[in-house]
C-alpha cells in the first residue's frame, strides 16, 4: 500500500508564516505565553484551523483545539504541541507539532479521507514555563496535575497574573472545551538533542520521557587564610566538592548510554582569591528512563559524598528535593509511529526524550506518543535551532501515517 504524504511546501509556508510572529533579528522567535505575540500566533492558528474546516474551541486555560469529524463519534485522536517559545528561541520547538498537525488535517481534506475516529489539532498553552512557571502547565492541568486556581494564580516577573493575561489576549474559554478525553495523543517535535544527527537518521520513535531527579549537595569545610595553612591541615570545601563532581560524571558514564548526570549550579563561600573555600553548595541533575537506576544513582552519590567527607574532613550533606518519574509511552501508539516509519521506508530509531513535553502529562490521561525530527547540531531553545525541510516533511508524514492508524483511516 502506498503511504499518503503531506504537502511539504505548504508545511514550510505555515512554519515560515508563524515564525514571522515574534521574529527576532537573529532568525529566531520570542513568543512568550500570553504575550501580544502569543495572541497574534494564536489568531493565525485559529484562522488556519477554521480554514481547514475544523470546529475550533478554547478551554478555560487557553488550550485551543480544532476538531475534524470522524465517521463515528467519540473522543478524537489528538495531534499537537505548543506555539509559545522561550526568549530568542527557535522556529521549530512546539511550532512544528502544531503546524504538522494542521498539515495532516489539510492533507486528509485534500484527499477526501474519512477517518473512523475524529482527528483534532491542539495548541497547548504555556508549555515553556518561561514567563509563568512551571513548564507544561496547561497540559498538566488538563491531565489533573495542577488545579485551575494554581495555574490562574501564577505571576510573571512584572506581577501580571496568568488569568488576567489570558483574559486580556481573548483566549479565556470554558472548562467544557478542554482537549481531553482523547482516544490517543501524538506530538511531533524536534529532537533538541544530537542523537539522530550523530546516527544519520531523520526521525526518532520516542519510547518515553526520562525520569529526572534533582539534588543539592553541601560540602562544609573551614574557611581560612590561603597562605599560612599547610595542605595537610586544611579542610577545603571546594577541593572536596571537586572530587564529588568528577564522581557524578563518572556515575553516569559507568551506568549505561542512557544515563546522564549534570552539575549545573555551584555556589562558593566566601569566593575570595586568598581564602580557602569554607562552604560549597552545588546541584546534581540525574536523568534515566528507569526509575530503579535513578534510585541507584542517588544511593551511589550519597555513598560518594560520605566517602569524600571521611577522607577530606569536609562534611557533606545530600538533599533530594524534586523528582519527575519516567513516562514510558503507550505501546500501541509507539507501534503506530514505528509502523508509519516502516511504511514510508524511513530509517528511524527508538530513543527516550531527555526533556519534558506536553506528551508527558497527556500520557497520564490517554495513550500517548511522540515523533522526533533530527535537529541540526542538536541545538534548540536558541535562534540557531534548525531542522532540514526534508526531515520536517518526513516527521509530518510519520505523524500522518500514525494518526491514520490510530484513527483507523479508510
Ligand atoms: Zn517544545
Amino acid at each position: 500500500m502506498l503511504a499518503v504524504r503531506i504537502n511539504a511546501e505548504r508545511l514550510q509556508v505555515s512554519l515560515r508564516r508563524l515564525a514571522e510572529v515574534g521574529a527576532t533579528p537573529g532568525g529566531g522567535v520570542t513568543r512568550l505565553a500570553l504575550s501580544d505575540e502569543d495572541k497574534a500566533g494564536r489568531d493565525l492558528v485559529r484562522e488556519w484551523m477554521a480554514g481547514a474546516g475544523l470546529a475550533v474551541k478554547v478551554d478555560d486555560l487557553g488550550n485551543m483545539t480544532g476538531q475534524r469529524s470522524g465517521t463515528e463519534g467519540g473522543p478524537p485522536v489528538l495531534l499537537g504541541s505548543h506555539c509559545d517559545s522561550v526568549v530568542r528561541g527557535g522556529k521549530y520547538d512546539g511550532a512544528l507539532g502544531v503546524m504538522g498537525a494542521l498539515e495532516v488535517v489539510r492533507t486528509l481534506n485534500d484527499r477526501g479521507i474519512q477517518t473512523r475516529r475524529p482527528v483534532a489539532v491542539v495548541n497547548w498553552t504555556n508549555e515553556e514555563g518561561v514567563r509563568f512557571e512551571p513548564a507544561m502547565q496547561c497540559s498538566g492541568a488538563v491531565a489533573g496535575r495542577f488545579t485551575r486556581e494554581e495555574v490562574y494564580g501564577r505571576t510573571d516577573r512584572q506581577g501580571m497574573r496568568f488569568e488576567d493575561e489570558l483574559r486580556r489576549i481573548g483566549y479565556l474559554g470554558s472548562e467544557a472545551e478542554r482537549p481531553l478525553p482523547a482516544a490517543a495523543y501524538l506530538e511531533l517535535h524536534i529532537e533538541q538533542g544530537p542523537v539522530l544527527e550523530a546516527e544519520g537518521v531523520p526521525v526518532g520513535v520516542v519510547a518515553g520521557i526520562v525520569g529526572i531527579t534533582w539534588l543539592e549537595v553541601v560540602m562544609e569545610g573551614q574557611a581560612d587564610h590561603a597562605g599560612p595553612s599547610p595542605m595537610h591541615l586544611r579542610r577545603d570545601a571546594l577541593a572536596a566538592a571537586a572530587r564529588v563532581i568528577s564522581g557524578v560524571e563518572r556515575l553516569a558514564r559507568e551506568q549505561d548510554e542512557s544515563a546522564v548526570a549534570t552539575v549545573g549550579r555551584l555556589a562558593l563561600e566566601p569566593n575570595v582569591i586568598n581564602t580557602i573555600p569554607g562552604k560549597v553548595t552545588f546541584s546534581v541533575d540525574f536523568r534515566h528512563p528507569d526509575r530503579a537506576v535513578l534510585e541507584t544513582q542517588v544511593a551511589r552519590l550519597e555513598r560518594l559524598v560520605a566517602e569524600v567527607s571521611r577522607e577530606t574532613g569536609a562534611a557533606g550533606v545530600v538533599r533530594r528535593f524534586w523528582t519527575s518519574e519516567p513516562t514510558p509511552f503507550d505501546p500501541s501508539v509507539v507501534a503506530a509511529v514505528a509502523g508509519a516509519c516502516d511504511e514510508l521506508g524511513l530509517p528511524h530509531r527508538s530513543l527516550w526524550s531527555g526533556a519534558g513535553h506536553d506528551a508527558k502529562y497527556v500520557a497520564e490521561a490517554c495513550p500517548a506518543g511522540m515523533i522526533f525530527v533530527r535537529s541540526r547540531g542538536g541545538l534548540s531553545h536558541c535562534e540557531a535551532e534548525e531542522s532540514g525541510a526534508e526531515d520536517v516533511a518526513a516527521g509530518a508524514n510519520v505523524l500522518l501515517g500514525a494518526a491514520l492508524r490510530l484513527a483507523a483511516g479508510a
